[in-house]
């Protein structure tokens, strides 16, 4: 299998030499240059096998220039019991007879990037041995809280990289800035940039695109790499989880072999609703992606009419995972449904940079609605939704993930499409706990109350038990302080990565 550019400007390239860069250099992103199949036989094959096996069969699809070897032990150092707190990994949850919830949860640390940036590193650091590469992988991050956790438990002490995380200094929850300053391992570092999250992601793409800082790193022996999920080594892995939910239903009798079923992906970057869109195109039995989207609706709005502006209102909400204006990964998905047009591709993605907005033709529009559908959920609608669900059913849901079931309410109501969903569950409760415990307790459970003894009172009224890497967040030894400004990142790369005699 060999990746090409959406912007056509790039030779194909085997997909370790894909991992390895990240982007492609002519500004596209790298897809398969065929669709992978897996034939009903091959599916019907995969019903009751492990997620490890399951996923060693999806990978070997993509990754054709690792040996299975190399695939198999990427996947044993990712996808076990030291790392995820259930066997079945990423396991279904069934609300009722048409609802079920698929927890990506259940990784180190608490939210569905763990299945990607778990396995990433080892794809990552397989691949530069593959093309020859000595140098050490650099990994600069710009978090707005999920990936930035999530990016350091994948690379800790993995030999051959480093990683250095940015974070807006007043821009992530408590539960967040405590989870990475506290980040142990020989190769992590973590610094809070004074400003945004915009701040900080400019900076980190000032870096990248820095000709001359990247020749002076390459003379010492540093390759500066990315671990955001424009990588195709993060879309590929969450492939699995599609499948693997949908073999699991199948196993529990729960759907007929062969059935379809709707997802329902809270979204933002585009990226873990891509990968339901891989999975469709392979061969799994998917009807529509439901993309949900909260107050930040752009995509919402794109799938509607085929216009795309971010020329809008920034709005901060209580699903901060979702809060973007600019979903990277859509840019993978029209290069597919306009028929691999690099042209069209790369004209719309001109248009997004220089005027902020482009608006696709009636064709690509009306292939977009055959397979989406779309809404959004304001904050009020995301509580009384966490509300409702904990009431109905007892389940607690975090507030992404009530995005996702409001949203799927509202499909229901103007569709009534009768196919049974499974919304992909994107954090762990825990995780966004002051919102979710005010929704399921009210008001008064909260007040005076920090992030860290709400832990305690949201398992003690969910019955769940607090997840390891939460647990004792508080007591844990702060090992990263450094705060730089914004015009000062390079220089901070520069010294953490200075030889220290
Ligand atoms: C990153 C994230 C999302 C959005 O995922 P995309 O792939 O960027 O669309 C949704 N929920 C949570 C909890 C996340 O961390």
């Amino acid at each position: 299998m060999l990746y090409e550019s959406t912007r056509g400007q790039f030779k194909r390239v085997l997909s370790a030499e894909a991992i390895k860069q990240g982007i492609s250099p002519d500004g596209g992103l790298f897809v398969p240059h065929e669709t992978a199949l897996i034939s009903r036989d091959q599916l019907k094959e995969m019903v009751g096998l492990s997620y490890q096996a399951q996923a060693a069969i999806i990978l070997r699809k993509y990754l054709t220039d690792y040996t299975s070897e190399e695939i198999n032990e990427c996947i044993s150092l990712s996808y076990n019991s030291k790392k995820f707190d259930s066997p079945a990994i990423a396991p279904v949850c069934k609300l009722n007879e048409s609802l079920y919830i698929l927890e990506l949860w259940h990784g180190p640390t608490c939210a569905f990037k763990d299945l990607a940036l778990q396995i990433l590193p080892h794809l990552l650091t397989k691949a530069a041995a593959k093309t020859g590469d000595l140098s050490t992988i650099v990994i600069l991050v710009a978090t707005s809280g999920d990936t930035g956790k999530a990016a350091l438990e994948g690379f800790k002490n993995v030999a051959g990289t480093k990683i250095i995380v940015f974070y807006p200094e007043h821009g992530v929850s408590a539960v967040q800035q405590v989870q990475m300053v506290t980040q142990e391992g020989n190769n992590v570092d973590v610094v809070a940039v004074r400003g945004n999250f915009d701040d900080a992601q400019n900076g980190v793409k000032n870096i990248f695109g820095d000709t001359g800082f990247n020749k002076d790193m390459l003379a010492g022996n540093y390759q500066l790499s990315s671990a955001n999920s424009i990588n195709w080594g993060r879309l590929a892995p969450q492939i699995v989880y599609y499948f693997s939910a949908y073999l699991q239903l199948v196993a529990k009798g729960d759907i007929a072999f062969g059935e379809k079923v709707n997802f329902v992906v809270p979204t933002g970057n585009f990226g873990n609703i891509l990968s339901a869109f891989y999975a469709r195109e392979m061969g799994l039995p998917i009807n529509k992606l439901i993309c949900a989207a909260n107050a930040n609706n752009v995509l919402t709005d794109f799938i509607r009419t085929g216009a795309y502006n971010r020329e809008r209102q920034f709005r901060k909400t209580i699903s901060p995972s979702m809060d973007i204006l600019v979903s990277s990964n859509l840019e993978r998905l029209l290069y597919h449904l306009t028929g691999r047009d690099d042209v069209k591709t790369r004209e719309w993605m001109i248009s997004l940079k220089d005027k902020g907005s482009y608006q696709v033709d009636e064709l690509t529009l009306a292939r977009i609605d055959r397979l989406f559908w779309s809404d959004s959920a304001e904050d009020s609608e995301t509580m009384d939704t966490i509300g409702s669900i904990f009431d109905k059913y007892g389940y607690v849901t975090d507030t992404h993930t009530a995005v996702g079931i409001n949203v799927y309410n509202k499909y229901i109501s103007a569709t009534g499409d009768k196919t049974k969903a499974i919304v992909a569950s994107t954090a762990s409760p825990f995780k966004f706990n002051a919102s979710v415990t005010r929704a399921i307790l009210g008001d008064d459970a909260v007040k005076g109350k920090d992030e860290f003894e709400l832990l305690e009172a949201l398992s003690a009224a969910s019955g769940m038990e607090i997840p390891h890497g939460l647990r004792n967040l508080d007591k844990k030894t702060v090992l990263h302080q450094r705060t730089v400004s914004r015009n000062d990142m390079k220089e901070a790369v520069n010294n953490i990565l200075k030889p220290t005699n």
